[in-house]
Order: structure tokens, then sequence, then C-alpha cells
């Protein structure tokens, strides 16, 4: 149901929203639904319960919204895939390279969408999965290798999530900027093996000490899914092809509380507005058609440089809770969206 499809020379950014069934916790807590979305596409908040007249929330300020598509709650995995990503990977394919990534509040469904569970995995397991049968169905399967690489930045510092140990080091070279030393895993198949590596990866995710239930709400995790290949040319020269895919489980868009431990939490807080704050900039740059991009102003960014504008694909998803008790984080989430389209 997405209208404007990916053209071959622009960098449009698509943006989809993707709301979350409502918690035990938040219907215990008496909790009720303030998100609507109608024609899969717009989206209605109801700030209070008498206020279901949705031709008038259209006239209210930041009550109405409209995406590329807008998932309700009953979108099964295999629909946020095919819709968002899945001709990001046929891209990936042709050498063009792509990214897809989840903001939202911590709680809104972000890892869910992008990891999943072992029963319903994420963007990240059925987009491997897809490049894989995508690799066997071409001839030259043979001369396809991809490599899976996943990275987590906490703190404006590079970890291999792989291969936990000391941060890891941005160096520009030819190809781009490179995290020196990270593990690139040679993938062959997908399947268990595949799930098992990044549930094992994400566990070594930074949670964070003081609330031991919203872990790794802080780091960023980005997950790269690199193709090489071999084509022939007209006049029967091997030309080296690569693309890349990066799928991104970024940190909590909520603003950092102020805890007890103030000092360091402010400085993570203010580090991980640092890398949202400029992930904000390098979308609203794109999207304004500028000529500089910002890239330079947080790992994050320098990490995707060759993934984010220019002639990649850029998908992102938003995801929101359907309870009003998040109406806040959920309005923040959708306006911060609406400035990506
Ligand atoms: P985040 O990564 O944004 O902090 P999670 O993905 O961890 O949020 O989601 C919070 C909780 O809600 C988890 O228990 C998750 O399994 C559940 N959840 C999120 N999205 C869905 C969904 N679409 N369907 C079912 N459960 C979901
Ligand atoms: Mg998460």
């Amino acid at each position: 149901a997405v209208s404007k499809k990916f053209g071959t020379g622009n960098s449009r950014i698509l943006v989809f929203v993707r709301l979350r069934p409502m918690a035990r916790k938040e219907k215990d807590a008496g909790s009720r639904c303030c998100v609507r979305i109608v024609n899969g596409r717009d989206i209605y908040l109801s700030e209070f319960a008498n206020e279901n007249d949705y031709l008038r929330l259209k006239r209210l300020r930041g009550r109405h919204f409209t995406f590329d598509a807008s998932f309700p709650d009953s979108t099964t995995q295999h629909e946020v895939y095919s819709t968002t990503t899945s001709e990001l990977v046929e891209a990936v394919l042709q050498g063009r390279n792509g990214s897809v990534f989840c903001y939202g509040a911590t709680g809104a469904g972000k890892t869910y969408t992008m990891l999943g569970t072992l029963e319903n995995p994420g963007v990240m397991v059925l987009a491997i999965k897809d490049l894989f049968t995508k690799v066997r169905q071409r001839s030259c399967d043979g001369n396809h290798a991809v490599h899976l690489s996943y990275l987590e930045v906490y703190n404006e510092s590079v970890r291999d999530l792989l291969s936990p140990g000391r941060p890891l080091i941005l160096r520009e070279d030819k190809q781009g900027i490179v995290a020196a030393g990270l593990t690139q895993y040679r993938a062959y198949s997908t399947d268990e093996q595949v799930m098992a590596l990044l549930q094992r990866g994400n566990l070594n995710r930074t949670t964070e000490p003081t609330r031991a239930n919203e872990t790794s709400s802080r780091s960023h995790a980005i997950l790269q899914v690199v193709v090489e290949y071999r084509v022939k040319d007209a006049s029967m020269n091997v030309l080296h092809r690569v693309g890349k895919l990066s799928l991104i489980d970024l940190a909590g868009s909520e603003r950092a509380l102020a805890t007890d431990q103030r000092t360091i939490r402010s400085l993570e807080g203010a580090n991980i507005n640092r890398s949202l704050l400029a992930l904000s900039s390098c979308i609203n740059a794109l999207v304004e058609g500028r000529k500089h991009i910002p890239y330079r102003n947080s790992k994050l960014t320098q990490l995707l440089k060759d993934s984010l504008g220019g002639v990649c694909n850029t998908v992102m998803i938003a995801n929101i809770s359907p309870s009003n008790l998040s109406f806040g984080e959920t309005q923040n989430t959708l306006h911060w969206a609406d400035r990506a389209k």
C-alpha cells in the first residue's frame, strides 16, 4: 500500500508508524487506547476519553498525522517487513545501500520490530532470510558472500556486540568510515543460527544498572548486512559489487530522566541526545535537499554515512504505544516522524 516507491536517483525517506498492542501492565493501570488508525495511513490521537470526533481531531494541532503506511496493532512481523524493507533488500542486491531505523520511546516496540522473538522474528531476521532466498534464485549464487556485523553506540562509544570488548575506533579509509577490528560474521544461511547470533548480541547491549527492567534504552544497536558479489558486464569483464543494508534499533527517544546518579546519567543522556539529534539533523537536511549533511556530529551518523542519503534508500519506522498514559511520548514520536517525511 506504499504510494510513492523509491526512485532511482532521489533519496526520499519512507516513514511508517507501527502501533503495538496494549500491554498487560497498561491495561492493569486502567489505561485506554488513545490512538486510532484509519485507512492504513492516517493516525488520530485523542487525549481525552470523550474525544472521538475524528473530523474535529483532524483540525486540531498535533492530533492528526499521515504516513506512507500506519500499521495497526494486528499487523504481523511479515507485513511490516514486506511493506518497509523487502524493497531495500532487492536494492542491496543491485549494489544500492539502504537503512531502516526504529524510532520511539522505551517500551514502544522497537526491539520487537527489529529483532522480534523466536516465534515471531523481526525485520533483521526476515531481511537476512529474504536476502538468502533472493541470492539462491539468482544463477550466480556462488558469487555472493554475505557478512554480518552487529554493533552498539552507547554513550558515544562504539562496541562490537558479536565480540564484546574494548570500544572500537572509527577510521576513515577508501571505503568510508570503518570500525577497526569489528567482527564480520560470514553467514551461509539464516533461521535459528542467525537469530541466535543476534539474540546473543542483544544480550551484550549495555543495560542500565539503575533500571533493570528497561534494558538497553540508551544504546543504539546497528546490524550491518554486507553483500559482496561479482557480475559480468557487457564485454564480459568481472565487476566486484558491494551492497550494504543497515538495520538500526535506536535508543529510546524519551527525555533523559533526572535520577539520583545525576552526573553520569546526564552525561549519557546528553550523548544519546547527541546521536539522536545528529540523526535528526541529517534526516532534516536530507529531506530539505540541502547539500551539506552533518554526518560528523555523532558516532551513529558517522557509521551510517554511506547508508543514509545520497543514492541510498532510507526507511523510518516509528513505534508507538496505544495507551493514553503514553500520550505525550506518542505525540513527540509522531511529530519527529512527521518531520522526517
Ligand atoms: P523497545 O525496544 O521500544 O523498548 P520492546 O520491543 O522491547 O520495546 O517492546 C516492549 C514490550 O512490548 C515487549 O515485551 C514486546 O515483546 C512487546 N511488544 C512490542 N511490540 C509488540 C507487538 N507488535 N506485538 C506484540 N508484542 C509487542
Ligand atoms: Mg529495545
